[in-house]
């Protein structure tokens, strides 16, 4: 006789999923940095992923930054026109990644 542990093993927890706006790829929240639109309408990395504001997703991923940064991708994402000034600032954070 053969236990199957199968059924113990598929209680699947909801994992929070959310897509990167570098690459679109839909991944579990933890996987990614969340950038802020912030009431004073700055875009800034969120480290704690529970700043108030318009958040979005990157994947820790250095050409996922490149790309969601290269073109209007944040400004889109975020519904605000990110100044040079935190664009740098994001893009600065981007290059601490491997990838
Ligand atoms: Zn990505």
């Amino acid at each position: 006789m053969t236990i199957t542990s199968e059924a113990k093993q598929q209680s699947t927890r909801h994992v929070p999923q959310r897509t990167c706006i570098g690459c679109r790829a839909v991944k579990p929240k933890r996987e990614l940095v969340r950038v802020v639109r912030t009431d004073t309408g700055s875009a800034t990395v969120d480290v704690t992923g529970k700043a108030p504001g318009r958040g979005v997703y990157i994947c820790k991923d250095k050409s996922c930054w490149d790309n969601a940064l290269s073109k209007e991708n944040i400004d889109r994402a975020l519904r605000t026109k990110v100044s040079l000034e935190d664009r740098r600032e994001l893009a600065r954070y981007g290059d601490t990644l491997a990838g």
